[in-house]
C-alpha cells in the first residue's frame, strides 16, 4: 500500500483506543506511512468512502 500523501511505503500497524470504555482494550489495525507518518485506519477509510460516495454519484450523473 502506498501513502496517499507522499506515495511512501505504508506498514500495517495496530492501534489501541485508549479512550475505550470498559476493561477491554479496543484494538484495530491500520496503516502508517514510514516516510511522512500519515495514518490511515479503518474508521478514516470508511469515513472517506462515505463522504466521497455522493461526490462520485454526482459526477457520474453529470457525465451522463
Ligand atoms: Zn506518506
Amino acid at each position: 500500500m502506498r501513502c496517499t500523501r507522499c506515495e511512501g511505503l505504508m506498514v500495517r500497524e495496530k492501534f489501541e483506543d485508549l479512550g475505550a470504555l470498559g476493561p477491554n482494550d479496543y484494538e484495530y489495525a491500520g496503516w502508517r506511512c514510514i516516510n511522512c507518518g500519515e495514518i490511515v485506519d479503518p474508521v478514516i477509510a470508511a469515513h472517506r468512502r462515505l463522504t466521497s460516495r455522493p461526490v462520485a454519484s454526482h459526477s457520474a450523473l453529470t457525465t451522463v
